[in-house]
């Protein structure tokens, strides 16, 4: 055996076994591969806001470029962040991204010996972040694509440390009601963490959104996670927090990077907060644009799973048995044009669109139907 080989073995087995995570393809490989002008491709691959993000943040961003020599300062954001959410400031952990807190909660709560429980279809990052810690994952089948809380409920088991709920789930876009949510948190051990992922959080309509925050005097097993990466349109910046109980978050912060959040990323998520009218037109933009998409779907007689994102999981019928989403989706890279291909979330007919500008839909729209015809 080489040299490398030995090295590798070196790491344990749980961390050779992570199959890695497939981001959505860059806007600028799509360029280079089809010697194509990068403003003549249109991604609606990873659920970003449109939009980019507020004046406001940007605004911010620049007057806080002086201060890149200092280590960051994340007090600012959990002042607001508290005050907006009603919650102490230790209450909140920063991340960088939620996905950042995600595996804080993995490093926490999960290590060998233990299990998480997740639902299939599920948010990727959950299995792995559980695999890493070199903890077990339980995978409850889904319900019509949506978490079965019964189910999964049943299969916590009693070295189950963490369950991972996303509400709205990415990336079918379903979401569980707050009366099941609740429910569940009365019904599931109390030594049970729940890692309420609850990143499309403002893409609800209000009248269907969780007390989430709420439940936390009365669950203190709850850890909400939400980002910046959304609605607020900061993907490229990488700032998310959790907010649970104050022990929890203490113990989140001792496997936290002290500075896991950057000085541009803690001013830019203060000033976008700020700009809560971005956010509404950003809401309101998104109701049009899955309007748009549905109308589009449906016209070329395509099915849909419905969803409660920034995004939509359209069916690809398959032919002779055959999966066609992949082709599709190659055909649509020709076409400029980049969406999310399932398979490795085991929908193989799926493809996942997130909601753009009207002009990007339409463009969608019209390369999904050259593709069909063709
Ligand atoms: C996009 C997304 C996140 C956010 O990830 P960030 O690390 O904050 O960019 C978290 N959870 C789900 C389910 C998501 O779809």
């Amino acid at each position: 055996m080489s040299d490398i080989m030995d090295l590798c073995e070196l790491s344990p087995a749980y961390v050779r076994a992570i199959a890695p995570y497939p981001p959505g393809k860059p806007i600028a490989e799509l360029a280079r591969e089809l010697g194509l002008e990068e403003r003549s491709i249109v991604k609606l691959a990873s659920n970003e806001n449109p939009r980019g993000p507020s004046p406001n943040a940007l605004a911010a961003i620049e007057a806080a470029l002086p201060e890149l020599a200092r280590y960051p300062d994340g007090f600012e954001l959990t002042r607001t962040l508290s005050q907006r959410l009603g919650v102490t400031m230790q209450q909140i952990v920063l991340g960088n991204g939620s996905n950042d807190v995600i595996e804080l909660a993995g490093m926490a709560f999960l290590g060998p010996g233990c299990s998480a429980v997740s639902s299939q279809h599920a948010f990727a990052i959950y299995l792995l972040a559980t695999q890493a810690r070199g903890a077990h994952n339980i995978v409850v089948p889904a319900k019509n694509f949506g978490h079965d809380l019964e189910a999964m409920l049943a299969a916590i088991r009693p070295d189950t440390h963490v369950v991972f709920i996303a509400n709205p789930n990415n990336p079918t876009g379903t979401m569980v009601s707050a009366a099941e949510l609740e429910s569940f948190l009365a019904r599931a051990p109390k030594n049970v963490v729940v890692v309420l992922d609850e990143a499309y959080n403002e893409y609800l309509a209000p009248a269907v959104r969780c007390p989430s925050l709420a439940w936390l005097a009365r669950f203190p097993k709850l850890i909400v996670m939400r980002t910046f990466s959304k609605v607020y349109g900061l993907a490229g910046l990488r700032v998310g927090y959790a907010v649970c109980h104050a022990e929890l978050a203490a113990l989140l912060n001792r496997v936290r990077q002290p500075f896991n959040v950057n000085n541009l990323a803690i001013s830019a998520a203060v000033a976008a907060l700020a700009d809560q009218d971005f956010v509404r037109e950003s809401y309101e933009l998104n109701v049009a644009g899955m309007t748009q998409l549905l109308e589009g779907c449906k016209r070329l007689g395509l099915s849909w799973i419905p969803s409660y994102g920034n995004f939509v999981t359209v069916k690809i019928a398959p032919s002779g048995g055959k999966s066609q989403a992949g082709a599709v989706f190659q055909k649509l890279l020709g076409l400029g044009v980049i969406v999310r291909p399932l398979a490795n979330y085991g929908m193989p007919d799926h493809l996942r669109v997130t909601v753009g500008l009207p002009s990007e839909n339409a463009r969608f729209l019209d390369a999904l139907e050259a593709v069909q015809k063709a």
